[in-house]
Formats: structure tokens, C-alpha cells, sequence
């Protein structure tokens, strides 16, 4: 006697169909699972065995095989429980009723559902491959809700489930929640005194995808502004928003972040963080870190310089390719990754460096090796550095209104679209990510702009790479001017926005 059930696993933050199959013969009672890892196969019988007797059924005592197929792909985690315990059941002769229904969720050992990670992913995988109704634990009805066409059940039990699928007490459908509360409570540009250039340099990364360097002493209120960031950025599309979703569900860390919220996610890791929480990995399930966290966002890194070398060599490829490969033992997973950075440094180890109102007491090497640090592993991915003085006490009791976010975001959006409409149709590239060639066909600039260009290329000593990222941060700012071509102005303005540490 056979049956099966459906569930799902994850690779990356893509979910994959699973089938478990049960299987019931004469033989010597025992229960063995094949399909999964050994730690995890261990631990999903114990759990199953004693969840299905907890719940006032028995559990046969036969030769019973479980597989979960297909078998070569690397399952781990505790959300296949579910499944296994509804396949044995109808194996076992209980009639119920599993078409085009997929199963997630572990199980507590008296029974109860438990909430897993990744149920988002796995539900829209389900739905593509045809399911139509979703058995989930009651702490994870909310994100399944987030897939259209789905019918979302939420049982306490494993009993409660049974008696659902077998009709003697069906379940109502779950309810989506409530929308998420509008904006998130970030930082309004209007909530920041002065600071001009280096709003301009916000809203230029803002529109053009470019990464940001902001150095300058503590309490100039770098924090606050790279917080700014995250307001200038347009509202995610829905499709954008449940893919940062899938990746918050992977982590179980939807109670951070409304799962239906399309405004992009903020995250400021410490600089103590490890390798792992930064880009992703860990024992087990392979988990993204604070790099995909922050994806179609912002990613704050303060105190650029007390990061290690390793850490930020680490952000060099996912900062190119928008993608992170965190490297398995068996196989490698892929998490999406495509962040606006943004860096801030003091100009010094103490802090003071240029600092108007306190004098640097560092030693002429320590302030050498420290500017070296600055530019390091990811210092040629940022196109902008800024200075960020700080302000003078007068200034933070202006009367003048600053200007808000919401006319910011409208410059941006608009420039956006002029990059949108400028490329072809398909998956058009912000600025920053244009190679050389796209760049000198979109940027075409004006004979006064070439000149200028040649003459700072001359008195800087740039490199190409440097020549391009100033080509770059010009294009952005030409966007924000609604114009085609890249003129003197827009060129001199990129010029000052580009820091005089590195090329
Ligand atoms: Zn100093």
C-alpha cells in the first residue's frame, strides 16, 4: 500500500516541488526515511512517530519507507513533517483528500504545527506548479496569503489538519492580514538640517543605482542621512516586494518587515557581524544574510574601515553582479543581492580630521594607513564620496523648512524612467551598471563636457575606470535635469561629487 503527499524545499530563495511517498509492506515493523540528510531523517521520525500517536491515531506498526523525491536534491530543515505525517496517515487507510493541496509546517511532538522559514517562496513555487489549496502552520497563514490564487488553511494540530482533509470539520479559509501600515518609519529628508551636498549626493545615488561614500567626524549625522536614502527610493512593484519578502521568509524574519510592504528594506549590519550573517551561508539550511536582506535597498556600512578586508572582498562580486553565490557542501545557492551601499567613515581614527570645531590629534602614519584602509576592497564600487562637516550649531535652529523626501523621490522617479525609456525595453540597467559601451552611447557628451572631461582627466591623473565612474555619476545628474546629453554642468557637478580618496 502506497500514498503521497506534497511539499516543497528551497535552493537559493526558489522553491522546489517535493513528493513523499509512504510506502506500507509486510516485513519487520520499522520506519525509514530516505531522501533527506542524516541528522534531519533522525529527527522528522521522532517527531512524526510521536506527533501521529499524540494526536489519537496509530501509528502502523508495519514495515513502513518513506521517500522524499526527488531524491537527489539537498533537503534539510523541519518543514517536510507535515507531509510525512499526512502520507503515512492515508497510508495507514485514512481517507483524504490531497488533490492539488501541498502540505508545510513541523510538528510539535504532541502534535501541534509549528511555523517554518521559507513558507513564501515555497508557496508561489507551489502555485506555479498547480496547487491550489496550502496547508500551513498558523504563524505562517500571513505570507502564504501573499500568493494569488491560493487557498491558505491554517490548522492548529495534526489532527486538526486530518479533520479538514477528511471533511468531518473543514477548516475556513485564512485571511490575508491587514494591509501593511504606509511608509515605514525611516528618516525624512525634511527631518535633517542643512547637509545640501550631501543630499544631492543621496538623491543623485538614489536615481542613478550609485553607490555612496560619506566621510566625515562623528555627529555629522552620516547615519541619518544614509537612513534618508532608503525614503528617496521608489515603492518596490508587488513583484519586487515579495521577492525581498522570500528572502525575509527564508530568514523567519517576517515579524521584521510586513511581508506585503513595497517600500525597499533598510539594513545597517555592526561592523562585528560575521562573514556569514554578512553575505550569507551558515550550518544547515543555507540562510541570506544581511547583503540580500538589504535587496532592492539600502545596505549601511558604518565605520567603513572597521569592517574586515575579508568582509568587504566579499561584497566585491555581488556588488557587480547583484547576485551573492554562498558556496555548499553540496552544491551552491544563490541569493538575490542587488543593493544601493552605502559607506560612511570618519576622515581619520579619531574622528577630527578637517573638523572645524575639534583639532585631529592622530599621528601623520596612523592618519596614512588609516586613508589607505579607506580605499580598499570596495572602494572602486563606489561611484560618489561626499563630505559630511559638521554643522554648525546655528544651523540646527534654522527656521527655513527643509525639503522633503516625497520632492526628492518625484526627481528620482522621473530620472529613473528616463533611464527605463533610453535602454531596451527589457531589463534596462540604472546608470551605475552600465559597461563602458552603453555608457558612451546614452551619455553623448557635448563638445564643452568632452573638454572639461579631458582637462580634469589631465589634472586628476584619472584611470578609466575613474573617467567612467565620473561619466556615470554625470549621466544621473543629466537624467535629474531632464536632459539627453551630458553637458558641462552636469559633468562639473560629477566631478565634485567624486572624493579625493582613490581614483
Ligand atoms: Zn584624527
Amino acid at each position: 500500500m502506497t500514498a503521497s503527499a506534497t511539499c516543497c524545499a528551497v535552493q537559493g530563495i526558489a522553491g522546489v516541488p517535493v513528493t513523499v511517498e509512504a510506502d506500507l509492506s509486510t516485513g519487520l515493523p520499522g520506519f525509514t526515511v530516505v531522501g533527506l540528510t542524516d541528522r534531519a531523517i533522525q529527527e522528522a521520525r521522532v517527531r512524526v512517530k510521536a506527533a501521529v500517536g499524540n494526536s489519537g491515531f496509530d501509528f502502523p506498526n508495519r514495515k513502513l519507507t518513506v521517500n522524499l523525491a526527488p531524491a537527489e536534491l539537498p533537503k534539510e530543515g523541519t518543514g517536510f513533517d507535515l507531509a510525512i505525517a499526512v502520507a503515512v496517515l492515508r497510508c495507514a487507510g485514512l481517507q483524504l483528500r490531497l488533490t492539488g493541496t501541498a502540505l508545510l509546517g513541523e510538528l510539535a511532538l504532541d502534535g501541534g504545527l509549528r511555523p517554518v522559514a521559507g513558507v513564501l517562496p515555497m508557496a508561489r513555487c507551489l502555485r506555479a506548479a498547480g496547487v491550489r489549496r496550502l496547508v500551513v502552520p498558523p504563524g505562517n497563514a500571513a505570507e502564504a496569503c501573499l500568493v494569488e490564487g491560493l487557498e491558505v488553511v491554517a490548522p492548529l494540530s495534526l489532527r486538526a489538519c486530518v479533520e479538514h482533509l477528511d471533511g468531518t470539520a473543514p477548516l475556513p479559509p485564512a485571511i490575508p492580514g491587514p494591509p501593511p501600515p504606509a511608509p515605514d518609519g525611516g528618516v525624512d529628508l525634511a527631518d535633517i538640517r542643512g547637509q545640501a551636498t550631501a543630499k544631492r549626493a543621496l538623491e543623485i545615488a538614489a536615481a542613478g543605482g550609485h553607490n555612496l561614500l560619506m566621510v566625515g567626524p562623528p555627529g555629522s549625522g552620516k547615519t541619518m542621512l544614509a537612513r534618508a536614502l532608503a525614503s528617496l527610493l521608489p515603492d518596490l512593484v508587488v513583484e519586487e516586494g515579495l521577492e525581498v519578502a522570500a528572502v525575509y521568509s527564508l530568514r523567519g524574519a517576517l515579524r521584521d518587515r510586513p511581508a506585503a510592504s513595497l517600500r525597499p528594506p533598510f539594513r545597517a549590519p555592526h561592523h562585528s557581524i560575521s562573514r556569514a550573517g554578512l553575505v550569507g551561508g551558515g550550518p544547515g539550511l543555507a540562510r541570506p544574510g544581511e547583503i540580500s536582506l538589504a535587496h532592492r535597498g539600502v545596505l549601511f556600512l558604518d565605520e567603513l574601515c572597521e569592517f574586515s578586508r575579508a568582509h568587504l572582498e566579499a561584497l566585491r562580486q555581488p556588488l557587480e553582479e547583484r547576485t551573492i553565490t554562498v558556496a555548499r557542501v553540496r552544491g551552491a545557492v544563490v541569493f538575490p543581492a542587488s543593493i544601493a551601499l552605502v559607506a560612511a567613515a570618519n576622515p581619520c581614527p579619531c574622528g577630527h580630521h578637517e573638523d572645524a570645531a575639534q583639532l585631529c590629534s592622530c599621528e601623520p602614519r596612523a592618519l596614512t594607513a588609516y586613508q589607505a584602509r579607506l580605499s580598499g576592497p570596495v572602494r572602486d564600487r563606489i561611484d560618489l564620496v561626499v563630505r559630511v562637516p559638521r554643522q554648525a550649531y546655528g544651523r540646527l535652529f534654522d527656521a527655513n523648512p527643509e525639503e522633503p523626501s516625497a520632492a526628492a523621490r518625484s526627481r528620482v522617479e522621473a530620472a529613473r524612467g528616463r533611464q527605463r525609456d533610453r535602454e531596451e525595453p527589457a531589463g534596462a540597467p540604472l546608470n551605475a551598471l552600465l559597461d563602458a559601451r552603453r555608457l558612451l552611447r546614452t551619455s553623448r557628451p557635448t563638445a564643452a563636457a568632452t573638454r572639461l572631461l579631458a582637462a580634469a582627466g589631465e589634472r586628476l591623473g584619472l584611470s578609466a575606470r575613474g573617467f567612467h565612474r565620473v561619466l556615470r555619476v554625470a549621466r544621473t545628474v543629466a537624467d535629474l535635469a531632464g536632459e539627453d546629453r551630458v553637458g558641462e554642468d552636469a559633468l562639473a557637478e560629477a566631478l565634485r561629487h567624486r572624493g579625493e580618496t582613490g581614483s
